[in-house]
């Protein structure tokens, strides 16, 4: 992963929205340069360079604004994250409305992968300090690990994946094998490859007990797919 760290005036009028929301980020044209990212009409087309990522951390006195990137190889995104220099500039929108954290949740289950990972630690930053938690992170070599925010007593998973080892998503899904639901109204949140969401939230769904609303699951992006939508939420 590659963190950036946006800066300007222009971002005096960002308003953070709460954990685990998402902003649109419209990269350069392949081919037009590395700064020529056009500002799209409020009712035109959007560029087929639109991707969407995490506001990590955002400084309103300094107005910077970090993003973590997942260098996963081909992509506008990733490609752009990859070489990023200062100087360089980006078209953002947004951010999207948060992730509503439930302050008298007693415990919290939160699963992701490294391109929710930033929406994982924005998520642990605002929960209640009192809750228990615990975090299944997969990422793709151990050394990716570190250290995160939360309550003290986080309990914290890293699950490495290999590169092309196992589908993504696999780790996820058999860390989950031996996880010992809690009693009381607790809150989940996955995010991860699409296709392993669908199979996690079903084994979430049928082993927690847990009314629906409070299983948050969100297809962050999909094997194979080009710019993958970003309200794949494996509604039933
Ligand atoms: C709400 C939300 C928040 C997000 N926040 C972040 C964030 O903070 N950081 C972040 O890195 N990502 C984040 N993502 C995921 C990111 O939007 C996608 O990974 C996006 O597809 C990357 O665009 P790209 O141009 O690099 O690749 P694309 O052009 O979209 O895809 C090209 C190829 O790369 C593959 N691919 C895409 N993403 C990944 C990946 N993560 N791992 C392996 N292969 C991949 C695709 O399957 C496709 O085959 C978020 C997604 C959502 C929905």
């Amino acid at each position: 992963m590659r963190r950036i760290t946006f800066g300007g005036s222009d971002l005096a009028s960002f308003v953070w929205s709460g954990p685990a929301a998402h902003i649109k980020i419209i990269f350069p044209e392949p081919g037009l340069g590395l700064n020529t990212v056009a500002v799209p009409e409020p009712d035109g087309p959007r560029s087929p360079n639109t991707r969407t990522y995490t506001p990590r951390r955002f400084d309103g006195a300094a107005l910077t604004l970090e993003v973590d990137f997942v260098l996963h190889g081909d992509g506008p995104a990733s490609t752009w994250a990859a070489q990023a220099k200062i100087g360089q500039q980006l078209v953002m929108m947004g951010p999207g409305p948060g992730y509503a954290i439930d302050p008298d949740a007693p415990w919290y289950l939160l699963l992701a992968d490294d391109a929710a990972l930033p929406a994982v630690e924005t998520i642990l930053d605002a929960v209640p300090p009192a809750a228990h938690v615990t975090v299944l992170l997969e990422v793709v070599a151990a050394d990716e690990a570190r250290a995160l925010p939360g309550p003290a007593g986080t309990n914290v998973r890293w699950l490495a994946r290999g590169n092309d080892a196992q589908p993504p998503g696999s780790p996820l899904l058999a860390a989950l094998d031996g996880f010992v639901w809690p009693a009381g109204e607790g809150c989940v949140y996955v995010g991860c490859e699409a296709t392993a969401m669908r199979r996690i939230r079903q084994v979430i769904v049928e082993a927690s007990g847990l009314d629906r609303k409070r299983i948050i699951t969100r297809g962050y992006w999909r094997t194979g797919a080009v710019n993958h939508p970003d309200h794949d939420y494996a509604l039933d």
